[in-house]
């Protein structure tokens, strides 16, 4: 592969590799295999292709897992209670609801019933502080992956300029604290949907991250010659030539930008393979104590 792009599918096996080794050497000595919860409520596609996927990685890295399955109608009070359960079940060792979940269900209300030591998502507003402070966390799995694929592909953040497009509470917030935290030393802009005139702010990035959720967003005139982009985005669009009928973009316009950028992430191949290998890596933390202690 060209030394242009960032190979988010090698780097997870590369991860999830360290993680398996790391798992045999924990249950052989301390006879403790990570678990983890998975709960998905009703019947939305990609959740559960996103659940089922993640059970698989449970599988090949030899980790207990358990998915309940609720109907769409179930009731708040009802996966209070399954959570509550998988909070003092010793085999647990992560929490995950898979989002999003029906409207009549506060997903706050949800995501604050996991133990913060089960949460290894890390959206429980506990953790989320302790990443904005600096303190040992569980930080969310993409913003994680993020991060992990900019530190093995040798990319220098200290003093650089960061631009973020999408401020979303899973993506845009939590990287932006990432990188301005002293390890990392950039300096970040967050963009939105009410920014002003996008491209005289991303034509200055040294490393732009788009995770806006619109597809061929960025073009090759919004990025400086040499930039780094990391394309979280994950879009369908039709696509005639294919078995299915469409095909999965990113954010970004690769083939408009790939002649002028440094380095780039593909879609699919880049942050997505990330995101589940950083979820196994915060469960196995947690088996290990790593975090909050055993
Ligand atoms: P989200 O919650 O919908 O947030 C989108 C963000 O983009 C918002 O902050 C929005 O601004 C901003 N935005 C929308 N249109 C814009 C525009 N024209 N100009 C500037 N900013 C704009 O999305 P998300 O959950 O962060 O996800 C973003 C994308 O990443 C999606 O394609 C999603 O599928 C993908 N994703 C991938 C992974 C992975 O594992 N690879 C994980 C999570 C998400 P406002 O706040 O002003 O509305």
């Amino acid at each position: 592969m060209s030394s242009k792009i960032i190979d988010g599918k090698a780097i997870s096996s590369q991860i999830k590799s360290e993680i398996k080794t790391e798992t045999e050497v924990l249950i052989s000595e301390t006879g403790i295999i990570p678990g983890l919860a998975f709960i998905l409520v009703g019947e939305n596609p990609a959740s559960k292709v996103y659940v089922k996927n993640k059970g698989k990685s449970c599988e090949e890295l030899g980790f207990y897992s358990v998915t309940e399955t609720l109907p769409e109608d179930v009731t708040e009070a009802e996966l209070l209670r399954l959570i509550h359960n998988f909070n003092k079940d010793g085999k647990i060792h992560g929490i995950l609801v898979q989002l999003p979940l029906p409207s009549h269900i506060s997903e706050q209300i949800i995501l604050e019933a996991i133990d913060v030591k089960r949460d290894v998502d890390g959206f429980h507003p506990l953790n989320v502080g302790r990443m904005v402070i600096g303190e040992k966390c569980f930080i969310p799995c993409t913003p994680f992956g993020i991060i992990e694929l900019l530190r093995r592909s040798n990319v220098d953040t200290q003093g650089k300029n960061v631009v973020i497009i999408g401020r979303s509470n899973i993506v845009g917030k939590p990287v932006a604290n990432l990188l301005i935290q002293k390890e990392f030393n950039a300096t970040v802009t967050v963009c939105h949907s009410k920014t002003k005139d996008i491209k005289s702010i991303t034509s200055n990035a040294d490393i732009l991250i788009a995770a806006i959720g619109k597809a061929n967003f960025v073009k090759a005139d919004f990025i400086k010659e040499g930039c780094v982009i990391i394309d979280v985005g994950i879009n369908r669009i039709e696509d005639a030539e294919s078995k299915t009928g469409y095909k999965l973009v990113g954010d970004v316009d690769y083939e408009d930008c790939f002649g002028k950028c440094g380095k780039i992430t593909p879609v699919p191949g880049g942050v997505g393979p990330m995101t589940i290998a950083m979820l196994m890596r915060n469960t196995l933390d947690s088996a290990k104590g790593l975090i909050y202690g055993q």
